[in-house]
């Protein structure tokens, strides 16, 4: 196993009882949402090292009974799930097929990228990790009775994913948003439905949020992601213009808002399987 994981975070309120944790690796965003009754955890970080800070951060701050979430299955937010556990762990079905299929793959790719940064001990304790399958399905939708308020865990549309789950806090008016956004760094389209994201972040809007927390980077708020939306909407039309061969890859790729961003150039359907070997998490 590796060290003492050094990168203990800090703490940002979003609203009453909504908190988000901010980390310098990755620049990772998860969250919680503290109830009269129980507490929701929203991701779980990369590794069991992680998680355990994570968890012991949680502890520090609530010993309500502890749900947890996973927004999807990129390792960064739900391979330090064994700290939180015994408790119900929430995904969308197809976040457990898609940890059961990639985290053998997930492990090796980031192992490798964390040797070749100069950080064996994180290479180690991803290596050491086992991710604890999601227990409970949500598919589309399921509301979570925290004691006095409630969290509402959303499939709302393939984006990122096939399987990103959105938590909206309706009296905080707050949305946890995975990695649908991003602040402070381009989106993550290597495993991206890029037509129907921008959709689905439309709908994300739709919850009426004032604050929205990404998956990476600081808190957003409504007009920075209308901004985000509008920016993926143009690569969503880039490769539409790429499919209907009225240009091609290069040309769609220099004209692209998220310019050196790696992305396939391919419209995805559903009948393609997500592709891997991209260089940065998600
Ligand atoms: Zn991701």
């Amino acid at each position: 196993m590796g060290g003492v994981d050094t990168d203990a975070g800090r703490w940002v309120e979003v609203g009453d009882g909504v908190l988000a944790r901010r980390y310098t690796e990755l620049d990772l965003t998860v969250g919680l949402v503290l109830g009269g009754e129980r507490a929701l955890v929203v991701d779980t970080r990369g590794d069991e090292r992680q998680g355990a800070e994570w968890a012991a951060a949680v502890r520090a701050v609530t010993a309500l009974p502890i749900e947890v979430v996973l927004t999807h299955a990129h390792f960064d937010h739900c391979f330090g799930t064994a700290a939180f556990l015994p408790c119900p762990v929430h995904a969308h079905p197809a976040c457990r097929a898609a940890i059961t299929a990639t985290a053998a793959a997930q492990r090796a790719e980031w192992a490798a990228c964390y040797h070749e940064h100069g950080d064996p001990a994180t290479a180690d304790a991803l290596t050491a990790t086992r991710p604890v399958l999601p227990d409970h399905r949500v598919d589309p939708a399921v509301t979570l009775d925290l004691g006095g308020r409630s969290a509402d865990l959303r499939y709302l549309g393939r984006g990122h994913t096939d399987h990103d789950l959105v938590v909206h806090v309706p009296d905080s008016a707050v949305v946890l948003a995975g990695d649908l956004l991003e602040q402070g760094a381009p989106p993550d389209f290597g495993d991206a439905f890029p037509a129907d994201w921008p959709h689905t972040v439309t709908a994300l809007l739709a919850l009426g949020p004032r604050t929205v927390v990404p998956g990476h980077g600081d808190p957003m708020d409504p007009g920075e992601v209308a901004e985000q939306r509008d920016a993926l909407a143009e690569v969503a039309a880039l490769h539409a213009a790429v499919g209907a061969r009225e240009i091609d890859a290069g040309t769609a790729e220099r004209r692209s808002p998220y310019p050196g961003v790696p992305w396939s150039g391919v419209p995805r359907t559903a009948t393609h399987p997500p592709e891997k070997g991209d260089s940065r998490a998600g």
